[in-house]
């Protein structure tokens, strides 16, 4: 379970680049990426997130 004082820099959203407030409980996903660098990424809401992961699933996909 990751949550938002996990992250850094939690103000803004990946997806859309609102302002997150760190106040509030805002969806987040966390990934390993190739060099196995752990980064958690904040939405302002879940329709951002299911975007984001509709993107990711999309980027994979493609071959
Ligand atoms: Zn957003």
């Amino acid at each position: 379970m990751i949550t938002v004082s996990d992250v850094t820099d939690p103000n803004r959203c990946v997806h859309c680049d609102s302002p997150v407030s760190g106040h509030e409980w805002h969806p987040a996903v966390g990934q390993s990426d190739d060099d196995g660098r752990f980064t958690v990424y904040v939405f302002c809401d879940e329709g951002c997130l299911h975007d984001w992961k509709r993107t990711t699933d999309n980027d994979r996909d493609d071959r």
